[in-house]
């Protein structure tokens, strides 16, 4: 058999193949971008991050509508297809496609469409669509093969009444009913965007809220949006089991016994390394005791010539932050300087209302720094807020014990994900909170809602320090 020689083989084409593949081959490196589906793009683009945004953008329409006083009783057709609510998705994606091969074109990089599996430490072997088989030897590899939805034991999946968060966007019709199993991002993101749509939601977790990372403020006004929309958060529940009776319902039973019926069901009960047709044995590595592929803060494996990026390798587990590792991950391989990884990175919730935040909540800061100053802005205080009746939106920002120097900000409401950027580089540039009152923003904006909170902070700045 022939072996093709490289000096790069990236595996997988999500965001962290792709950006690690382009690197390399702009370092002037013979680079191969193996990847089995048909598509690139990886679940950031098919399954995950965009299908679940563009149905978000028409749940927010449906409840704006409701929101309207002459709309308030609208409906969407009862048997109403999933497809059509996510109809922009097919413009979306062959748009992301062409470029991208566009891309790797322009950048002479080998794309081939074939699974991928190790024969040792330098070697893979290719099996193409038709079955023919390939040998392809790099000096380097990067292990880009992203994320699976976890699937607990007594969980009956079988992607048709009960679905995982891969599988859920391919129901034919908007259910009545939804059992949303877990209270992590995407757990919230879907339940909130189906209930939005008119579907009947409850979320079981075995936490007492969901989203336990963030401030219990934050998560209080994300459950009061759910349940103002008509959800039900079932917090400290524990499944025993799951199934469909095979007529009518899925039947989810909790250990203090009660029971809830559905027409489908969604687990989302975290995600685990997508290794499973790799063999990474054959290179002499494996998973660690979470299912993931260890790396140390060059994004090197156990094995020297190994790189791993993006989902494969856990946290933060975001496409963002996939796209960075991936880049650094092939300079690392070839010898190149990449500078210190910022730790400042935002983390965006998609939920209904949207939530965001960067650097430290404000119990980390306590934890951290003890006495700190907080200052909050209620969007329903701030001009555009009003204008725009948002009433389930505040920002929040987490100041050190000093009064002047910023920690970290959270925001929930529309436009948490786009403001957050603001404090993002507040925070990278090491500002104190007086930089937002110094500066003039637009009127009447969401941002000015940074100024009001920071107005906050130093009001108690001259008590705290008479
Ligand atoms: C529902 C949902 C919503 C999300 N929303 C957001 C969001 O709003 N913002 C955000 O930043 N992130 C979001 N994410 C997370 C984001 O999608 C992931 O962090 C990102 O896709 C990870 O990129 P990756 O390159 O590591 O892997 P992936 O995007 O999963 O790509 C891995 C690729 O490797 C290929 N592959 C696997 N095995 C092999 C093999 N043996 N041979 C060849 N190819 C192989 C796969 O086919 C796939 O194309 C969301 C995820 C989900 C599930």
């Amino acid at each position: 058999m022939n072996i093709e020689k490289y000096d790069l083989v990236v595996i997988g084409s999500g965001p962290a193949g792709q950006k690690a593949a382009v690197q390399a081959a702009k370092a002037g490196q013979k680079v191969a971008l193996i990847e089995k589906t048909r598509e690139l793009g990886g679940s950031c683009v098919h399954r995950g991050t965009i299908p679940s945004k563009t149905l978000r953008e028409n749940a927010l329409r449906v409840r704006n509508m409701r929101m309207s006083a002459a709309l308030a009783n609208y409906e969407l057709a009862e048997d109403i297809e999933l497809v059509t609510l996510i109809d922009r998705l097919g413009e979306v994606l062959d748009a992301h496609d062409h470029y991208m091969r566009k891309q790797m074109e322009r950048s002479n990089i080998e794309l081939i469409h074939a699974r991928a599996r190790f024969i040792s430490n330098t070697q893979l072997e290719l099996t193409r669509v038709r079955g023919e088989k390939t040998l392809f030897e790099a000096t380097n590899f990067v292990i880009a093969t992203g994320s699976l939805p976890r699937q607990p034991d007594n969980i009956a999946i079988d992607h048709e009444h009960l679905l995982d968060s891969d599988s859920i966007l391919s129901m034919l019709y908007l259910p009545k009913s939804l059992v949303v199993l877990g209270g992590g991002v995407i757990a919230s993101e879907y339940a909130s965007i189906f209930q939005a749509l008119g579907v009947k939601v409850t979320m079981i977790d075995k936490y007492p809220s969901p989203l336990g990372f963030l401030d219990d403020d934050l998560t209080k006004t994300f459950t009061e949006g759910f349940n103002n929309l008509g959800g039900t958060w079932m917090g400290n529940t524990v499944v025993t089991s799951a199934d469909w009776n095979g007529f009518d319902a899925v039947i989810t039973r909790c250990d203090d016994g009660r029971e809830v019926r559905s027409e489908k069901l969604l687990c989302a009960a975290g995600r685990i390394a997508n290794v499973n047709d790799l063999h990474i044995e054959n290179a002499g590595l494996s998973l660690n005791e979470r299912g993931l592929i260890t790396v140390n803060e060059n994004l090197q494996t156990t094995v020297s010539n190994i790189y791993a990026a993006g989902d494969v390798i856990g946290p933060p587990s975001l496409a963002s932050a996939s796209m960075e590792q991936g880049r650094r991950a092939a300079c690392n391989a070839l010898g190149m300087e990449t500078g210190k990884m910022h730790n400042i990175i935002p983390a965006g919730i998609y939920s209904i209302p949207e939530l965001s935040s960067v650097g430290l909540s404000e119990t980390q800061a306590r934890q951290q720094h003890g006495d700190i100053l907080v200052g909050i802005a209620k969007f329903d205080e701030i001009a555009r807020g009003q204008i725009s009746g948002i009433q389930d939106g505040m920002l929040k920002i987490v100041c050190a014990p000093d009064g002047c120097k910023l920690l970290g900000v959270m925001i929930v409401g529309e436009g948490a994900t786009e403001l957050i950027h603001i404090g993002q580089m507040a925070l990278l540039s090491e500002q104190d909170v007086d930089i937002f009152v110094d500066t003039i923003f637009n009127f009447p904006t969401l941002a000015e809602a940074y100024r009001v909170a920071a107005l906050d902070i130093i009001n108690q700045r001259k008590y705290k320090f008479i």
